[in-house]
């Protein structure tokens, strides 16, 4: 093979002969082939161009190709490309001290992982350390990672592949049940956790593990109430509330971090995704005091031999600076209410759309056979003819994001226009029309 470019065609079919793709049965994956990206958009190497409604996974929160985080990446590189986690640089300090300033309450102890996966994987193995105790509480619409605990934890049929998976992980039930267009009354959701933390014995539980902002399951926003209410039943039994903000985080809910929305401090906050806008990876366990202090003098069994990257920590400072320069946490606040407006356009035009929740720049439009019954228009972990048709009218219109069973996600960069916002919604429009006439 020669130096030269591959054509779009080589590049797909090289890499379906040679590489494995993630999550799929290899001989269904139709990848698009990509080569470029700037802001909002990102193109095929044939010049074919798609809007990221998805920011790629919920994580390109600062849009493709800002010159500034690009600059550090390089100056970075240049000067030390890598250095061991048993080493102290400039960019893990200035880091850890930056987040301490950033996350909530008295979390001032970072960690800092590959990913989000790596990121709660310690995140339960602290909680386990510090309390003493084995067992983790988690629930069912929740993803928490694709490594083997982090599946474990995750609660989604992501999951089902890996089990039997790691002992100790015990479910609850969810605050925003499948199939229904309202969250349960928040005092029964809390009822339930307090009669889980009954049968499992609260002195056995070291932590519950919750997505503050349920993702990839939904968009399930929590009603006000809830997450305090979590925080007060672990207080009471002395277990340690860790908060999955791996996609929550950083702006994407128009707050840095998600649980600012109900101003609840966990004990153990996971981050990834937007802390480098996924320009580089890296993942953070963010520690409050007391925990972080337990490990004065005991060991912190943890480590590995890309933590505490210096590209990943130059990186995600960059990224906070772009953040903080172009007011982005403000600005996903403010073009959040113009998504909803959009979302409630769509609402009141197609009778298959059931429901629409976001907050910020972080929603879905969920799909319905049926607006009383709320029947959806695909099953659980599954898809029907109209989400397929949906897909590929999306894409054929060059506007990329999730389709996941019953739902379209609607997640663009921070830094998204009011134009390409439009330019979206009128292609989720679009398709809609073509999946009224399947409602009852
Ligand atoms: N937690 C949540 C809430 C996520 O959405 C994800 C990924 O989508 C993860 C954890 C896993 O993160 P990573 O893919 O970086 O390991």
């Amino acid at each position: 093979m020669s130096d030269q470019a591959l054509s779009a065609d080589e590049i797909v079919a090289l890499s379906k002969k040679h590489t494995m793709f993630e999550w799929s049965a290899q001989s269904a994956v139709d990848p698009i082939p990509v080569s470029h990206a700037k802001g909002s958009y990102f193109y095929t190497p044939d010049g074919k161009r798609y809007l990221d409604f998805n920011s790629q996974l919920m994580s390109v929160n600062a849009g493709h190709g800002d010159p500034r985080i690009i600059k550090a990446i390089q100056e970075q590189a240049a000067k030390l490309a890598y250095a061991n986690p048993f080493m102290a640089h400039e960019p893990r300090a200035r880091l850890g001290k930056k987040l301490a300033e950033l996350c909530p309450g008295d979390i001032d102890a970072f960690f800092f992982t590959n990913g989000g996966a790596e990121a709660n994987e310690n995140a339960i193995k602290i909680a386990r350390m510090y309390t003493g105790r084995s067992k983790i509480l988690a629930r069912y619409r929740s993803y928490h990672g694709g490594t083997a605990a982090a599946m474990a934890l995750t609660g989604d049929p992501r999951r089902w592949a890996a089990e039997p998976s790691i002992p100790g992980v015990v479910r609850f039930p969810d605050f925003h049940k499948w199939a229904r267009k309202d969250p349960e009354p928040v005092s029964e959701s809390l009822r339930d956790v307090e009669e889980v933390i009954m049968f499992e014995g609260a002195k056995n539980i070291a932590a519950i593990l919750v997505e503050t902002v349920v993702g990839t399951n939904g968009i399930l926003i929590p009603p006000d109430g809830y997450m305090q209410g979590l925080r007060a039943i672990c207080d009471k039994h002395g277990i340690l509330l860790i908060c999955d903000e791996v996609m929550a985080g950083f702006g994407r809910t128009g707050k840095w971090f998600a649980v600012d929305h109900w101003k609840v401090t966990p004990d153990i906050l996971t981050m990834a995704k937007g802390l480098t806008s996924s320009y580089v990876p890296l993942g953070a366990v963010g520690l409050r005091r007391r925990i972080a202090d337990h490990f004065d003098k005991n060991v912190f069994f943890a480590g590995l031999t890309y933590n505490s990257h210096p590209m990943g920590c130059a990186t995600a400072l960059a990224t906070i600076g772009v953040y903080e320069q172009d007011g982005l946490i403000e600005r996903a606040a403010k073009m959040g209410e113009s998504m909803k407006r959009h979302h409630q356009a769509l609402y009141e035009k197609h009778p298959c759309v059931g429901a629409t929740r976001s907050i910020g720049l972080f929603g879905m439009v969920e799909l319905v056979r049926d607006r009383k019954t709320f029947e959806p228009m695909a099953p659980y972990n599954g898809t029907s003819d109209e989400m397929k048709a949906v897909h590929a009218h999306l894409k054929e219109k060059g506007l990329y994001t999730f389709v996941r069973w019953n739902g379209i996600m609607t997640n663009p960069p921070l830094t998204v226009t009011e134009e390409e916002l439009a330019e979206g919604f009128a292609i989720i429009d679009s398709a809609l029309s073509l999946v009224d006439k399947s409602v009852k």
